[in-house]
């Protein structure tokens, strides 16, 4: 899309924005699309909503989306979760919605189906997961943030947990975002600049089952919409830049109440040895375009090949030192790019530990 000669006004909208809404609520119903973005379009609700049930099921045309054919477009938006909404404040809310058809089956992209039976059936193990999501900002022309016009910045080393000019870029955006997440009942648990000039990171976790996911999508929403006022691009490739630039991940720390309790390295272990058997399915669900990021180098492993290490941040999967002297704790895979779905991820993880859920 060109840049838009248009100007947005903050002053003369803060004059519409305290507007009284009369009683009527805003929810503002969010989904995935077909590539791992996310859509989203807003209705007016009577009343405050007090429980997932009181809000209604909705659609779209699925064809200008790429989640439907023409001739059969509609797509029915199934609220499956709501948070206070951090921009329109007040009672108004953001509904995350699962993708259906007229059929009454999952659309195609509706990946959080399958997941949420295997969370759902092996609810008793408790598994908690953090996810670390990595992103890129990019300006208008699509080149990273505050990166020379065709050139490229002094190598990486001064960059990761950077403070100060010239080393870290839009952290008012990022300042924004963790607000908007806490504001939303997001559970993000830190962020930090990332070792490539313009790409950060923010962790959302430990959240329990499907929950996780939830909070992630709406995270990156979230993100995507702060970062448009600002006028930034989010990008999330797994490897935006060629060459001697860090990629983008999405680490994802796993465990379970097994692995968590006294004795649970030998959980740790018995896990690992499920993973190493299945390490090409993972790697199918494990973001596109993760084969440019996974070189064996820039902290990455190889990607055709599965291994573990206690602190090896060159392994398929890390246990971190300190989980590893107590005897229990959780595991770190970080094979996952930063443009993986995490219901896909967390469901696959699932699968692998605990066995297939029927039908
Ligand atoms: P790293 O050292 O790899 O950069 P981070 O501190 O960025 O790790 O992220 C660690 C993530 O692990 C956080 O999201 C945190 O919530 C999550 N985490 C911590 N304990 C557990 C646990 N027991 N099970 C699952 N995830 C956990
Ligand atoms: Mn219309
Ligand atoms: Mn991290
Ligand atoms: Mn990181
Ligand atoms: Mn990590």
């Amino acid at each position: 899309m060109a840049e838009s000669t248009i100007v947005s006004d903050t002053a003369k909208l803060q004059k519409y924005l305290s507007l009284p809404q009369r009683g009527k609520v805003i929810a503002e119903y969010v989904w995935i699309d077909s590539s791992n973005g996310v859509r989203s379009k807003c209705k007016t609700l009577d009343k405050p909503v007090t429980s997932l049930k009181e809000l209604p099921e909705w659609n779209f045309d699925g064809s200008s989306t790429g989640q439907a054919p023409g001739d059969n477009s509609d797509v029915f938006l199934r609220p499956v979760a709501y948070f206070p909404d951090p921009f329109r404040l007040g009672d108004n809310i953001l509904v995350l919605a699962e993708c259906w058809m007229s059929d009454g089956k999952p659309n195609q992209y509706n990946s959080r189906h399958d997941a949420n039976k295997l969370m759902s059936k092996h609810a008793a193990h408790k598994f908690w997961f953090g996810l670390e999501q990595e992103y890129t900002f990019l300006d208008s022309t699509s080149w990273p943030y505050g990166w020379p016009k065709n050139g490229f910045p002094a190598p990486q080393g001064p960059y990761y947990c950077g403070n100060g000019t010239g080393k870290v870029v839009c952290r008012d955006i990022v300042e924004a975002h963790y607000r908007a997440c806490l504001f939303a009942g997001i559970n993000i648990s830190g962020t930090n600049a990332e070792v490539m000039p313009a790409q950060w990171e923010y962790q959302v976790g430990p959240c329990e089952g499907i929950d996780l996911g939830d909070q992630l999508w709406m995270s990156r929403f979230l993100l995507h919409r702060v970062a448009e006022e600002f006028g930034a691009k989010v990008s999330f490739s797994p490897k935006p830049i060629p060459g001697d630039w860090n990629g983008a991940g999405l680490h994802t720390n796993v465990s379970t109440k097994e692995m968590r309790a006294d004795g649970g390295m030998k959980h740790i272990e018995k896990a690992m040895e499920a993973l190493s058997k299945r390490h090409k399915e993972h790697m199918k669900v494990y973001g596109e375009g993760n084969e440019a990021r996974m070189t064996g180098g820039h902290e990455t492993a190889a990607f055709d090949k599965f291994s573990w290490g206690i602190a090896d941040r060159g392994s398929s999967v890390r246990v971190n030192r300190a989980c590893a002297e107590e005897g229990k704790g959780y595991f770190e895979d970080r094979r996952p790019a930063s443009n993986a779905d995490p219901y896909q991820i967390t469901g696959m993880i699932v699968e692998t530990l605990c066995g297939k859920v029927e039908g």
